[in-house]
């Protein structure tokens, strides 16, 4: 949830989830703030690479440490670790930007129930000691998961910041490439990440048909849990327009032996509940998923701000087989 969820302006959060779990599967209960900076600094060149690394509005300033990165980008990748001047740059800006940060929710003072890490000791040799929470997550099966959904994440929001393709996700959402099971951006189908990896943190990890995890040993599906043949059944709203049924609201990632098991069976009532909840979490995370569900609500003439409307607009979905 703290990389799930929380407006974000820059990937930095990304970053240090990634650095955090790495310490953390060694089962190191502490490491020193200079250790840390150094996947943390890599990561974040090595996707600067690839896309932009903040929002595209304003100008950075010379020591703000995405000028740092980008300067020092070159010479850390060609040595495979950072730079001097960007390891500084690092120590200096995580512990007051994104590691204050970090646990923080959606909403005034929301935050996550743990805390992962905590900073000790002096300016220039701070400690980072890890939680037991984090040694758990990071040492659980679900650790590779998570990875999934972090790598995801973090795909979705820096293609957001992206000039071109991140104006028409921010305004149109996404779409879902059911072939490779890719969500991808509107206009150019440009893969953006995979659907499973984008969607199951929202479900909590959880088979949408049997509500067990899903471990990474389990063999995966995305399941249309309305049916897809059920699509020309469907007219909703005035204009006859179908129910878009290979939309994101609509599928959800399950075991691939509860998925063969249901076939072209209606969800349950549980199943419902289970996507309408799947549905209003999405609604917590920034732009684009939460986009594209709002605007699955309004073109069906759902309200997209009201709360539980996923609720209702499952039932109504159902009410019309
Ligand atoms: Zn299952």
């Amino acid at each position: 949830m703290a990389v799930l969820i929380g407006a974000n302006s820059r990937t930095y959060k990304f970053a240090l989830g990634s650095a955090l779990l790495d310490a953390a599967a060694e089962g190191r209960s502490e490491i020193l703030l200079r250790d840390l900076a150094v996947p943390y600094a890599m990561e974040l060149v090595r996707h600067l690479g690839q896309a932009p690394q903040v929002s595209q509005k304003g100008e950075l300033g010379e020591k703000d440490f995405l000028s740092v990165a980008e300067r020092e980008a070159a010479e850390s990748l060609r040595l495979g670790s950072p730079t001097e001047e960007l390891l500084a740059a690092a120590i200096d800006s995580m512990p007051r930007m994104v590691m204050q940060k970090f646990h923080n929710l959606r909403g005034e003072g929301a935050e996550v129930p743990h805390r992962f890490y905590e900073v000790t000791g002096r300016s220039h040799e701070r400690v980072v000691r890890l939680s037991k929470e984090l040694r758990d997550i990071a040492g659980s099966e679900q650790a590779a998961t998570l990875r999934g959904e972090l790598s995801a994440r973090w795909s979705i929001v820096e293609t957001s910041f992206a000039i071109g393709i991140g104006q028409s996700l921010i305004r149109e959402g996404v779409v879902v490439d059911l072939t490779t099971l890719q969500i991808t951006d509107r206009q150019r189908r440009r893969s953006v990440a995979g659907v499973t990896d984008a969607v199951i943190g929202f479900q909590r990890g959880l088979c949408l048909i049997c509500a067990e995890s899903i471990t990474p040993n389990d063999d995966i599906a995305v399941d249309h849990v309305f049916p897809y043949s059920f699509m020309r059944l469907l007219r909703s709203g005035d204009q006859d327009t179908p129910l878009d049924l290979d939309a994101v609201w609509n599928l959800a990632p399950t075991h691939a032996r509860c998925n063969g098991q249901k076939s072209n069976r209606p969800p349950t009532r549980e199943e419902m509940t289970r996507l309408a909840q799947r549905n209003e979490a999405i609604m917590q995370s920034p732009v684009p998923l939460k986009k594209t569900l709002e605007l699955t609500l309004k073109h069906n003439k759902h309200s997209s701000t009201r709360p539980g409307e996923w609720h209702r607009f499952i039932q109504h979905v159902h009410d019309l087989l």
